[in-house]
């Protein structure tokens, strides 16, 4: 067998994983499913995992950390409920995986990675794919980007100890914010949180139970038990 006969038939696995992972599991925001169709997935882990970019589960992309799941990234766009309009922020852009779906889904993308390299090699990645409506920023997403706010849509990629009052504050009336939240008693449970901001109050409902990398935050080490 030579190289090209042995090499993945990458679309072919793309549109598994949206059938098999997403579809058969209630994902039908049609945008979604499109973008995820369409986004090369295998652009976005390392190389020895490039074979098994469409698997259904997270993989590792250095730096200790991961790239989610097909399945969660798909679920948690769908409740951003986006329709090409929106200005979005994401906590921990990681492979940029996510941030480039979000260029697909919303109007501008501001993206926060504490670790730099990780940053570096999204930018390329989204470069490369001639993306040009994003903003990454190395930081703490703990503090989200006050200069660009509001946003219609926050995500966070990262387990938080509580949800950041600076990501609130963020929120554009009727905005979203999705985001992993750490158990105080059981650091090992974590449960997704949607979090929905009308013009008198906040609305927050508990979703499901989640395994996220955790959120690295100075602010954030204070507030592990309030
Ligand atoms: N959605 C990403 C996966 C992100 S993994 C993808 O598609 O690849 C979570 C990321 O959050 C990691 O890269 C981690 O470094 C980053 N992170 C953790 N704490 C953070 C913080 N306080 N601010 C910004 N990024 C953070």
């Amino acid at each position: 067998m030579d190289a090209a006969t042995e090499a993945p038939n990458f679309a072919e696995l793309r549109a598994a994983m949206v059938r098999e992972q997403l579809m058969a599991r209630n994902i039908t925001d049609q945008r979604v499913l499109d973008a995820m169709g369409r986004l090369e997935r295998e652009r976005f882990v390392p190389e020895a995992y490039q074979a098994h970019a469409y698997a259904d589960c997270p993989l590792p992309i250095g730096e200790g950390q991961t790239i989610s799941q097909p399945y969660i990234v798909a679920y948690m766009l769908q409740l951003l409920a986006l329709r090409g309009t929106e200005r979005v922020l994401e906590i921990g852009t990681g492979s940029g995986y996510q941030t480039a779906l979000l260029c697909l889904l919303a109007a501008e993308v501001v993206s926060i990675e504490r670790l730099a390299t990780l940053s570096a090699q999204a930018a390329e990645r989204l470069a490369a794919l001639r993306f040009t409506n994003f903003h990454l920023i190395v930081g703490d997403g703990w503090l989200g980007a006050p200069q660009f706010a509001p946003y219609q849509a926050i995500t966070v990629g990262a387990a938080a100890p509580c949800i950041p009052t600076p990501l609130v504050a963020q929120l554009a009336e009727g905005g979203r914010l999705v985001i992993p939240v750490r158990s105080h008693t059981n650091p090992e449970e974590q449960t997704l949180v949607y979090v929905q901001r009308t013009r008198w109050r906040l609305r927050t409902k508990k979703l499901c139970g989640v395994r996220f990398v955790p959120l690295i935050s100075e602010r954030a080490a204070g507030t592990q038990n309030n």
